[in-house]
């Protein structure tokens, strides 16, 4: 099989002391992008990538040219959107005239730079053979409590939520082209803006697989989600040093 992965890479982000989106914050050696884009520049499987930058992105240049030195064929950008299911669109647009109706297409947060290639394997294998498509995602586990504020501001218990049922949903997420792009136009013409693709789909009627996937996959939010991904990202690396096999 093939796919194509498209990169909203265009969120302003939080900022995390260095002046940079949290897309091009130091992680491990590299940036948290990089990290993100790895799985894939390293599959033969997936023809092209599709990385959509802020308009005022200053930052990506540097980044291409350590993920390619001569160059990467298989990379290229597009300007984002004012939210992220904008900045998707954009990137889908660019597969226009080369990817074929019924092709997957992968859609991964440039801010989820922990994706384990177990969970990307299970993904594809899952998901095409699905008629929707289908995403990552993990149980709910901990007591969900739905908050309001009191008069002071602060956030009160207002209820707790029946978790039975709830995952919260990650990326990539996967999907065939035409009706991804369908979807997106359908939610974005009735001024509706989808948090991710699984949404617009809904919306469209069409209910993807939930395919369950590690929690390291997190997206980076804060500084300390930033630690976090340092301590899974090295862990892997020294137990790759130490079993280059595995
Ligand atoms: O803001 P949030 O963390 O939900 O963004 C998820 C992903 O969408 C990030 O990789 C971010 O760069 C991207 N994004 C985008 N265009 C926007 C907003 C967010 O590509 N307008």
């Amino acid at each position: 099989m093939h796919y194509w992965l498209v990169m909203p890479a265009a969120g302003s982000g939080s900022r995390f002391g260095a002046g940079l989106p949290k897309q091009y914050t130091p992680l491990a050696g590299r940036t948290v992008l990089e990290w993100a884009l790895r799985p894939f520049v390293a599959d033969a499987r997936c023809r092209q990538l599709i990385v959509a930058l802020a308009a005022d992105d200053r930052d990506w240049v540097e980044v291409a040219r350590r993920l390619a030195p001569g160059g990467n064929v298989r990379i290229s950008t597009v300007t984002g959107g004012a939210e992220r299911s904008h900045s998707v669109r954009n990137a889908l647009a660019a597969l226009s005239g080369q990817a074929d109706a019924d092709d997957w297409v992968l859609v991964h947060d440039a801010a989820r730079p922990c994706l384990g290639s177990e969970d990307l394997e299970r993904l594809l294998t899952r998901g095409a053979a699905h008629p929707v498509g289908a995403l990552l995602a993990v149980p709910a586990a901990d007591t969900l409590k739905r908050a309001h504020s009191d008069r002071s501001g602060a956030p009160v218990v207002e209820s707790t939520v029946e978790r039975a049922g709830l995952w919260r949903a990650l990326t990539p997420q996967m999907f065939r082209y035409g009706a991804l792009c369908a979807a997106l136009d359908a939610a974005l013409a009735s001024k509706r803006s989808p948090t991710d693709e699984a949404q617009a789909l809904e919306w469209a009627g069409k209910s993807a697989l939930l395919v369950e996937g590690a929690a390291t996959n997190f997206k980076i939010t804060t500084p300390a989600d930033l630690a976090l991904a340092a301590v899974v990202l090295e862990g892997r690396l020294a137990h790759r040093e130490q079993a280059p096999d595995a």
